[in-house]
């Protein structure tokens, strides 16, 4: 029978930085995932000599951030090179540029009480920010001004970094997002695509003594005498002193653990939370370069909550319609061949949209994207598509973007915790503990875990 320290459960970024940390720290650890592939939904492949993501990604502080730092934590320098790159947003075709653009849409006293509330903002210690953790991001902009535009403009923000909208993302979390990346100006791609960086946490677990199992579902933790001792591979226990899931916090505690084991206000608690929205992506591969343009993001004249209210009820609404796009090929070696091109784009949308309503969104991206480059789509090569439900196959979690939402009331002191009520059971990633962008919360969260759990 083996018998670890730990199991981690799932190779996602915040259970591959738990694994790296805790190795290091001279603890016997497996990782157990069930793709081939490792990084979850930062995972990527190569296609006929394109790299695709998973998802579209932009790591909010490259290497001035969490997942340089993770690794450098354990004396490993990782051989990861960013390239830095904001967006390029723009409004009705033209460039805009955040906040400076605001004033050539808005009324100069509206414009004027953004930039009071941006000067705020920047004011703010991390420790001040959690004063505003509970205080949904539009309330919070409305003590300055109700301009709509001014809205729309700040939601895109917020949208990009958490992936839920101003009438429910949390002020505090959006403003530690804005601030950190705003100090690290860091924003940035790695070459190779973004699956360079969970190979990179691979490579350095392996080095440090760590068992990685892929391919390999875990079906069950095991529970003897109210405490996680192991977790169950292919009928045999496998033990552990801690199970640590990367697997989010309703498989879990739901599935994997039993809600037998809680009580039912965490059993409701855990019902409760709320995910981000999820996520669908299209790739697209061209046979010639027709842009220049590294990534752009739009912005709509109707506010994003409408539109987003109107695809609940089933309902496109091109108006408010807005496009992401990474076109990681004009910045980064390890993406294709230098003659040809790679796009992505991506869009949030509500869990349960139908699969036409999702054919919709594509078909209205690939015109956006034909009518704002000459050349485009005569020169697709492919296109490769993965609606929410694939995301959902291939990382769980109803296909989400980021994990539980970071609501007002889901984040700081409300933010699910990394030690959950069953004695040796923890949970790491996007769905516990942790703060920040995406990726970043993830390995934050991972971060927290080994501060408050193992290096004691
Ligand atoms: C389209 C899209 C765009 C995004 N854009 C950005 C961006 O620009 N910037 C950014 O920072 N972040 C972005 N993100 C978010 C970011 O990818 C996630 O927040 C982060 O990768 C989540 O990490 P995690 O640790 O929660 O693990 P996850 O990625 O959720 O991984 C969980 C792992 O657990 C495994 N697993 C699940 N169940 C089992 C089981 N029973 N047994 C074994 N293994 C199991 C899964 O296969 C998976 O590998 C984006 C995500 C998507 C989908």
């Amino acid at each position: 029978m083996k018998q670890y320290d730990a199991i981690i459960i799932g190779a996602g970024m915040g259970g591959l930085a738990a694994g790296v940390l805790m190795a290091h720290a001279g603890k016997r650890v497996a990782i157990v995932e069930k793709n081939k592939l490792n990084g979850g939904r930062l995972t990527s492949w190569v296609h006929d000599g394109f790299t695709l993501d998973l998802g579209v990604h932009v790591i909010s502080r490259g290497m001035n951030g969490p997942v340089a730092q993770c690794l450098q934590r354990c004396g490993i320098e990782p051989n990861l090179k960013f390239n830095t790159v904001r967006p390029t947003t723009s409004f009705k075709g033209e460039v805009f540029k955040f906040p400076r653009d605001v004033a050539r849409y808005v009324p100069k006293e509206d414009f004027d009480k953004l930039m009071e509330f941006m000067a705020f903002i920047r004011s703010l210690s991390d420790e001040q920010s959690h004063e505003y953790d509970r205080i949904p991001l539009r309330d919070f902009l409305n003590r300055y001004t109700t301009n709509p535009f001014v809205h729309n403009a700040v939601n895109a923000i917020c949208v990009v970094y958490i992936v839920v909208y101003e009438d429910t993302a949390s002020t505090g979390e959006f403003i530690r997002c804005l601030n950190w990346e705003a100090k690290a100006r860091s924003s940035g791609y790695p070459d190779g695509g973004c699956g360079s960086i969970p190979r990179e946490y691979v490579k350095a677990f392996e080095s440090l003594g760590g068992e990685l199992y892929n391919g390999t579902a875990i079906e069950r933790i095991a529970v003897e005498d109210g405490k996680a001792v192991g977790v169950y591979v292919n009928g045999e226990l496998w033990r552990a002193n801690m199970v640590v899931s990367n697997t989010g916090i309703k498989r879990t505690i739901l599935d994997l653990a039993g809600e037998k084991y809680f009580s039912e206000d965490y059993v409701e608690y855990v019902r409760n939370l709320t995910y981000t929205e999820s996520t669908m992506i299209m790739r697209i591969a061209l046979n010639k370069r027709v842009t220049d343009v590294k990534m752009f993001s739009t912005i709509s004249e109707t506010p994003k909550t409408v539109f987003r209210d109107k695809l609940r009820e089933g309902v496109f609404d091109k108006s408010a319609a807005s496009v992401f796009a990474v076109i990681p090929s004009n910045f980064c070696t390890g993406i294709c061949d230098e003659d040809k091109q790679l796009f992505m784009s991506s869009a949030g949308v509500p869990y349960g949209i139908s699969r036409e309503l999702e054919d919709e969104i594509f078909n209205y991206m690939l015109d956006f994207l034909s009518d704002m480059f000459p050349g485009f789509r005569e020169n697709i090569r492919w296109i490769d598509k993965s609606y929410y439900q694939d995301v959902d196959a291939f990382a769980g979690e109803d296909g989400n973007c980021i994990g539980v939402a970071q609501c007002a009331g889901q984040t700081g002191a409300d933010r699910p915790k990394i030690k959950t009520p069953l004695e040796g059971l923890y949970i790491v990633g996007g769905d516990a503990g942790g703060s920040g962008v995406g990726v970043e919360n993830a390995i934050n969260s991972a971060m927290e875990f080994f501060d408050n759990y193992v290096n004691v």
